[in-house]
This record gives C-alpha cells, structure tokens and sequence, in this order.
C-alpha cells in the first residue's frame, strides 16, 4: 500500500493528527467537506457568495469565514456539531476572537460577528426552513432558519398568525432566540413567549427536546438566551386566529409643532386607562440624505379600519402621505419591507428601555436627538432611525427579566447608516451621547429600566446582563448543564452570558 492509498485509507491519519502542530480551522471545512459532502461551500463558490452576500449589513459581510457549511436536515447539524466539537478538543485557549464555528439563520443582526465566523466555519441554517401544521391547527413547526416572510403565507392560507418578524429575511434562528417583536405583541408578548418547544443540537451533538414538560430548565433559557445552548433546528410555536388586521404607515412633516403633538400622542396611548391590546405603533424619526422626516407606524390586530384609538395620530396636522390598509399579516410583512433597502452599508445599534414618559420629556428626547444628528450631519451617507415603540406585554415565560404583564413600557432603537470606515467613531459616539443623555433623564425621573432588547442592542450593551442576576444565573446554570466544556461561550460567536452578574 503507499502513502498515498493508506492516507485514502485513513491509515495514517492518526499518526499524521498527533505529530503536527494543531490544525488551522480551514482544516475543518474539509474534514465537515469529506463527512458531509455538497454541504460545504468554499469562497467563490455560489454556496458562499450567497451567504456573503445576504448579511443584511456590511459590518457582517466584511467578515470572511473559510467555508459555509448549509445544512439540510437535523442529523446535519448534529454531525457537524459533533465533527467540530471533536476537531476542536485539543485546542489550546480557545477564544471568541478566533471562532470555531458561528451560526446564522437571516443574517439580520447588525454587530459584526454576531453571525459570520472570520476564519472558521459560518453554518447558514436558511435551508433549514421547513412548515408543517398540527392537525388541530395550534401548533406551527417550522425550520430553525425560517424566514417569517415564508411562515405567513402558510398559516395566513388557514386564517392563522404566528408571533414572529415584521421585515422580510428576518429569520426565525435570530428573532425567536432573542425575544420577538411582533405587531400583536401587546396582546401575546415576545415570540419566544409562544413557543411550546425547541428541537435543539447541543455541543455533544445530541438532539434533544425542550419544552414545559422535557428539559423544561433548556426550555426557558432559550426564550431569550440567544445561540448560547445550541443551535435550534426546529421551533413549535402556538397559532392565533387571524383574518385580516389594519395598518400601514403615515408620513409627516418634521417641525416643531408636529414633534409636540406626536410625543403628547405616544404618551397618550402608552397610559394603562388607554391599553388596547389590538394595537402596536411607532414614532420613527428620521434622518436621510441631509434632511429630517417623521413616519408613524400603525398596527391594529383585528379586522377594524381606522380604529378610533389612533385618533392623536391620525389628526395630527401635516400628514403629507399616507398608506392605511387591510391586509393580511404576511401582505403587511411585504409592504412595510419594500420601504427598506435589502442591505445596508455601515451600521449601529443601540437600545434602550423606560416606563412611559410625558409628553414634555419625550418631547427633550427628541430635541437630543435631533442636536447631535444635527452635529454630524455631514458624514458620508448618513441615515439615522430613531423608533419609538412599546414593550411586548410578556407573560414572563421568558429569561428576559421583563416584568410580566407591564403595559407602560417602553423602547427607543437608535440606528445609525454610514458609508465609511473613517466615520465609525464619529457616528457610534454620537448615538452613543443620544442614548446616555436620554437615560440620565429618564433615570432622574426614576423611569429608566435597564433593560436592553437583544435583537436591538449592540454587543457593547451587553443584554443578557440586563435580565436580572436571577436569570443569569439560570442561563449558567443551564449552560453547564447542557454544554459542560462551555464550547458555545468560548468557541461559537454571539451575544454570551456575562462574566460578571
Ligand atoms: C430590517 C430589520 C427589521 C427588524 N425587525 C424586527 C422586528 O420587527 N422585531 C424584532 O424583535 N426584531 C427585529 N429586528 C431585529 C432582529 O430580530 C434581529 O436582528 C434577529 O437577530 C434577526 O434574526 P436572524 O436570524 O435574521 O439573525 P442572525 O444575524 O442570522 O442571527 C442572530 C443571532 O442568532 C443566532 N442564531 C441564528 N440562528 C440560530 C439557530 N437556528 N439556533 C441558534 N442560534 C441561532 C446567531 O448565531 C446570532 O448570534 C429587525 C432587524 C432588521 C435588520
């Protein structure tokens, strides 16, 4: 036999394993190359190129991984699991900054690195999408990496919704990992706190099931724990009846007069006496090519045209367009995804959380805002959206640390669009003064909650520490559990449990 044969052979693997020094993580696209073959997808391959170029922001696509792994199925992912995992034993101090493997399902996280592995491994679980309805029509099964703007047109087609994304591409991995903001979230909280159960791969590549009643500790962690226990293949989640629901978007003029009238009518909507579970809204302060604008968003989750209840906001004086329908869930989806570009360049985030302010302090949030987008308005491609909205009113089946039942919260999402690397610091500085300014206010007013939203905090918030250290320590506790060697909070990039709590 020569050398050759007996390498086929695997012969003189072994041999060839423990003599060199430990293998560069390219290595292990080959290894996952020859296991599972036509899944693996090296650069300038149509399988690459294609998860490269879907990241929603540039801050992810500069990111180059040495291969993409799309699985197909469960026992896919718990192959590759098991390869990697075992590739990755004799490591020496591994860490985040050279990742193992990372996960991405739509690739909407704007925080580079958050789904893309530079060097390693990117697993894009977009093929994982399957659908199916249990035969009572209360559960909706569907694929680890589903894309909602696929799930609605399912459940739609029975007179059914799922609490899941608003925008196209917004996949399931992501959005439900995170916690969820849905249009009925007033009524039926987070995504995560509709989930019955979870078929997940751990570390040791083993499928389990989560759920109230079978690892019930796995079950909870993941409503809001993020990739940091495995990675979800399928999520079961409880259907809701729904015909057709009312909504669309108002544009108005940006004047001082108008950001009086809107800050007293989100106040207003926000106080207890006026709660409507059917409704959702957004105040979306903008900035784009060098001028201001104003969008309101408005939701309602029941067959009603123009309900009353909006009323602050549809008489506001300088509405200039104006697109209000009925429609259904996954109609409204594409809609309101048309009026966003499909990627964006430069990007950050940041989010903070309050209990409903008055008119008058909102009203100063906006002028913060406003001053220091003023201030830097001159960098390269600068769009800024600044969105007001509600809380979910959670059931707290979550690890979110959200008070249950809350209907006077809620969440401001400052994102800022850029086009030059030159500009990072100026731009993040800037919303990052926006956002301290804010919560000193909203803390002297002692209406400041600490919580961070996940799917709309940068890294550097760090917000599965906001949860409370109750949680935390139940994240841990289930993270030893279920992943004993720690390879997601040491191997696999993400938003990860806090060192300190
Ligand atoms: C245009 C736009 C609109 C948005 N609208 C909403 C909205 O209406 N409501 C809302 O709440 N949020 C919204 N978001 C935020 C969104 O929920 C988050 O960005 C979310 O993480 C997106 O999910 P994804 O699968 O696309 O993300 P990805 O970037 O692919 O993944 C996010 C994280 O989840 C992990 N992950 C992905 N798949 C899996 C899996 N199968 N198992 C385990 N871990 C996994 C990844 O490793 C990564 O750390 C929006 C974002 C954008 C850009």
């Amino acid at each position: 036999m020569s050398l050759f044969q007996a390498l086929l052979a695997g012969i003189v693997l072994p041999l060839a394993a423990t003599a060199s020094t430990a293998p560069s993580k390219g290595d292990l696209c080959h290894i996952i190359d020859s296991q599972l073959p036509g899944l693996v997808g090296f650069p300038n391959s149509t399988q690459y190129q294609d998860s490269q170029s879907t990241y929603y922001t540039e801050n992810e696509r500069q990111v180059k991984p040495s291969c993409v792994f799309r699985p197909g199925s469960t026992k896919d992912v718990a192959r590759f699991v098991k390869l990697a995992a075992d590739y990755d034993r004799g490591t020496k101090n591994p860490s985040l900054s050279s990742p193992l493997f990372a996960v991405r399902s739509g690739g909407h996280t704007l925080w580079q690195g958050a789904a893309n592995a530079e060097g390693g491994v990117t697993v894009d679980m977009r093929g994982m999408d399957s659908f199916s309805l249990s035969v009572d029509k209360k559960v909706a099964s569907i694929g680890g990496g589903s894309d909602f703007a696929k799930v609605y047109p399912q459940v739609d087609a029975h007179n059914l919704t799922v609490i899941g994304g608003r925008i196209p591409g917004v996949a399931a991995g992501g959005f439900l990992s995170g916690g969820g903001k849905n249009f009925f979230s007033r009524r039926h909280g987070f995504g995560c706190d509709n989930i019955y159960g979870y078929e997940v791969v751990l570390a040791s590549g083993e499928v389990v099931y989560a759920s109230a009643s079978q690892n019930q500790d796995l079950w909870l962690a993941l409503k809001g724990g993020s990739n940091n226990f495995g990675i979800i293949t399928r999520y079961d989640l409880a259907t809701y009846p729904l015909d057709l629901m009312w909504g669309g978007t108002t544009v108005l003029n940006f004047t001082p007069a108008v950001l009086d009238d809107e800050a007293q009518a989100f106040s207003d909507i926000m106080r207890p006496e006026n709660f409507d579970d059917a409704v959702d809204v957004g105040v979306l302060l903008g900035f784009q090519n060098g001028a201001f604008f104003l969008l309101n968003t408005m939701f309602y989750s029941a067959p009603v045209a123009n309900p009353p209840i909006f009323k602050n906001f549809t008489k506001i004086p300088g509405i200039i367009a104006q697109s209000l329908n009925l429609s259904t869930v996954s109609e409204r989806v594409i809609e309101d995804g048309a009026l966003l570009p499909p990627t964006v360049p430069r990007s950050f985030e940041l989010v903070y959380s309050f209990h409903n302010a008055d008119a008058q302090t909102y009203r100063k949030l906006i002028q913060f805002w406003q001053d220091e987008i003023t201030r830097i308005s001159k960098v390269d491609g600068l769009a800024v959206q600044y969105l007001l909205q509600p809380m979910p009113v959670t059931n707290g089946t979550n690890v979110l640390g959200v008070p249950p039942n809350a209907k006077d919260l809620g969440m401001w999402v400052l994102t800022g669009l850029w086009n030059k690397a030159a500009d990072d610091d100026t731009v993040t500085k800037a919303l990052t003064t926006i956002l301290q300014k804010s919560e000193r206010v909203l803390l002297e007013k002692n209406l400041s909650i600490g919580f961070k939203y996940l799917n709309y905090a940068d890294v550097t918030q760090n917000p599965i520490s906001t949860y409370g250290g109750e949680n935390v320590a139940r994240l841990w506790a289930t993270s030893k559990k279920y992943d004993p060697k720690g390879l997601w909070q040491k191997r696999v990039p993400g938003v990860k449990l806090p060192s300190t709590y």
